[in-house]
């Protein structure tokens, strides 16, 4: 059983490296960016809702991530194993949403991992990636949004001592070693 949030800017190798530890200790990956993106393909309501500002680069408003991530959490795979929670919370808000419901839900967790890579690296990574989103000018975009938006939660999760830093600029196998300390 183990509870971690992968925090860091698109590219870092978060949703790679989750799902990979994800495989190897049966733990769920829980990324709220596939989750959106399966409900775009398959034109949900949350789906139509959350379409434009995918396409955009920017974040889908809070509200209509908190019921997804509730409903996410009381599956039995969570509640048995824990989670990786990739791409949740990017906010301030959706963080306290999320201490709120953890503290209802009796999910505690102890750490957030914030993986980092300088933003060149983060943009060729994702030009490489090709993904609809991943276009230069939509790129830019994401990485000024998780500036804006994002990076504040280094700070939240700092100071309630949960932080631990991991450097993502290296190879793949190389992070998953620093990674597994925490896992
Ligand atoms: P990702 O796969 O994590 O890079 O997410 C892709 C896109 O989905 C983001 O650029 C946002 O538009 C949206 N998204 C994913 N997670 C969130 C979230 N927690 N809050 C708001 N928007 C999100």
């Amino acid at each position: 059983m183990t509870r971690l949030i992968f925090l860091g800017a698109p590219g870092v190798g978060k949703g790679t490296q989750a799902k990979a530890l994800s495989l190897s200790h049966n733990i769920p990956h829980i990324s709220t960016g596939d989750i959106l993106r399966t409900a775009v393909e398959q034109e949900t309501q949350l789906g139509v809702k959350a379409q434009s500002y995918m396409d955009r680069g920017e974040l889908v408003p809070d509200q209509l991530l908190y019921d997804l991530v509730h409903e996410r959490l009381k599956q039995p795979d969570a509640v048995g194993n824990g989670w990786f929670l990739d791409g949740f919370p990017r906010t301030v808000p959706q963080a306290e949403f999320l201490d709120k419901l953890v503290a209802e839900i009796n999910q505690p967790y102890s750490r957030v991992v914030n993986i980092t890579v300088p933003d060149e690296v983060l943009v060729q990574r994702l030009l490489l990636r090709g993904r609809k989103d991943d276009n230069e000018t939509v790129i830019r975009n994401r990485l000024r949004v998780y500036y804006e938006q994002t990076a504040p939660l280094v700070d939240y999760y700092r100071a309630q001592n949960k932080l631990v830093e991991v450097d993502g600029d290296k190879t793949e196998t190389e992070v998953r070693d620093q990674l597994v300390n925490f896992v």
